[in-house]
């Protein structure tokens, strides 16, 4: 499991990966998913996810950051989640 406050430095190094500015990032118990996005650019992320591995945690970030700038799932929005996907996991591995 990893710490609160080394979840959000993830989110943050990832907002700056993808070129956007979440207003506040949250982690709280969700009950039936792994994150949301709120239209004024807040985020909030289950706390679950601190016990999940480092690509399914990015994953879901990536996914919600995306969503800041697209609100839907079109082919943008699936072929850009792709790059980071891969970009994050290639930044890892250096
Ligand atoms: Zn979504």
């Amino acid at each position: 499991m990893i710490a609160p406050e080394e979840f959000k430095k993830d989110v943050l190094m990832l907002a700056k990966e993808v070129g956007v500015n979440p207003r506040e990032i949250y982690i709280q118990t969700m009950k039936r998913k792994w994150a949301s996005c709120s239209s004024r650019g807040r985020l909030t992320f289950d706390k679950e996810l601190l016990n999940e591995p480092e690509e399914t945690r990015f994953k879901i970030i990536l996914h919600e950051l995306l969503h800041l700038k697209y609100p839907n799932h079109g082919k943008m929005f699936q072929a850009l989640l792709d790059t980071y996907l891969k970009r994050s996991i290639d930044l890892d591995l250096q």
